[in-house]
């Protein structure tokens, strides 16, 4: 399974914060939108980093609740793993396990296309495992 299929299937929006929202602003926008990261961008089309609730609570941990008036530009991350359209299920399991994250940006032509969560992936594989159980069982059963 490729990336274009998973974003198929789950659709492109991607949620992007400019650089200047307050941390205030962004751990508001985590908990109404029931997500974990968003693209830092002023466009919404050109990456300048990545904020997840982990850097919330790693700035939160070392500063206190004054990093809540800091700007997401200031605590995100700024060298951003991305996904190209044409990366396969696998591929993109091995860059969040050796990256340590849990969201791939897609990136095609330049641009923001889509972005990738943890859950998207355990959802692709287990439709995938599931799919290679049908066969299986219809080969052991002679049945198509
Ligand atoms: P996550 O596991 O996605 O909540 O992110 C854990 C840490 O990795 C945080 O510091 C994020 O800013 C950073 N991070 C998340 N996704 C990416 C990515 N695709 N490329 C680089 N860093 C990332």
């Amino acid at each position: 399974m490729l990336v274009s299929d998973i974003l198929r299937s789950k659709g492109a929006d991607v949620v992007t914060v400019d650089p200047s929202t307050t941390v205030g602003d962004l751990v508001q926008l985590l908990s109404r939108r029931k997500i974990g990261a968003v693209v830092v961008s002023s466009d919404a089309e050109t990456l300048a980093g990545i904020v997840s609730e982990r850097d919330v609570v790693s700035q939160l941990a070392a500063h206190g609740p004054a990093v809540l008036t800091r700007t997401v530009g200031e605590i995100c991350t700024s060298d951003v793993v991305t996904a190209g359209s044409g990366d396969r299920l696998d591929e993109l399991m091995s860059t969040m396990t050796e990256g340590r994250f849990r969201h791939l940006p897609v990136v095609v032509d330049g641009r923001l296309a889509g972005i990738i969560s943890i859950g998207d992936v355990v959802k692709a594989r287990m439709g995938e495992l599931e799919e290679e159980q049908q066969a299986l069982t219809s080969y052991i059963t002679g049945q198509s």
